[in-house]
């Protein structure tokens, strides 16, 4: 199996090939061609599965294929992540496999200022990796717009309920656009996670590994 046979565009094979990526991982072969389809998505997937590139891929294609909007640039898709170490993680992804793309992401996570984070929002980025309560607080003071987010992302689902991020998330998700794609992926599927999925998702594909 080969990426390109996933339906990937070169420019994110030539990426991958880079990164010494030979074929996709399971969870990256049943997610890749749901996800470019468009299909919303619950990824049953542990850290170490290759899950990043399972959303990252899609992610980046989906955007590149439909250009940026006319006007000041902001974000088109949102990553939710628990923690800064998994967002500086998914944003070194989004940045290698989008090497050969025009699309600019950043991160926004707590205990460091606000300012370098606000400079970035205001000069325009499409890919916003962020924790929910360091979001809230830029959603607050408006320095973040979430008005042209198409794609929703939300990474380790599980351990961001287990944080009491539910009230942040729910928050985020009153601020996002209706008409989306999301994708959940979690690595357990407790009550709360269902409840949140069932919410969230509209008909969602699941891939389990
Ligand atoms: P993740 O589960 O997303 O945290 O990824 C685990 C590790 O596997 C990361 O270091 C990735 O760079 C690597 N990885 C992801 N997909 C592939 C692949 N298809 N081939 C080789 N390595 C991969």
């Amino acid at each position: 199996m080969s990426f390109d046979s996933l339906g990937l565009m070169p420019e994110l094979v030539r990426a991958l090939s880079a990164q010494g990526y030979e074929s996709p991982t399971a969870i990256q072969a049943e997610a890749i061609p749901l996800a470019l389809a468009g299909h919303d998505l619950m990824g049953g997937a542990q850290t170490g599965t290759g899950k990043t590139a399972a959303f990252a891929l899609p992610l980046l294609q989906r955007l590149a294929v439909t250009g940026p909007r006319s006007g000041p640039r902001k974000p088109r898709a949102l990553v939710l992540v628990p923690t800064r170490e998994l967002a500086v993680q998914v944003n070194d992804s989004l940045k290698a496999y989008g090497r050969h793309l025009r699309l600019g992401s950043a991160t926004l996570f707590g205990g460091v200022g606000m300012q370098p984070q606000v400079d970035t929002l205001r000069r325009g980025v499409d890919i916003l990796v962020a924790c929910p309560g360091r979001l809230l607080d830029h959603l607050d003071q408006r320095s973040a717009d979430l008005s042209q987010v198409e794609l929703l992302v939300l990474d380790e689902a599980d351990r961001m309920l287990d944080m009491g991020f539910l009230p942040s998330i729910k928050r985020v998700l009153a601020k996002l656009p209706d008409k989306r794609q999301t994708m959940l992926f979690s690595a357990t599927f407790e009550d709360g996670i269902r409840k949140l999925a069932l919410e969230l998702l509209h008909e969602p594909r699941q891939v389990q590994v």
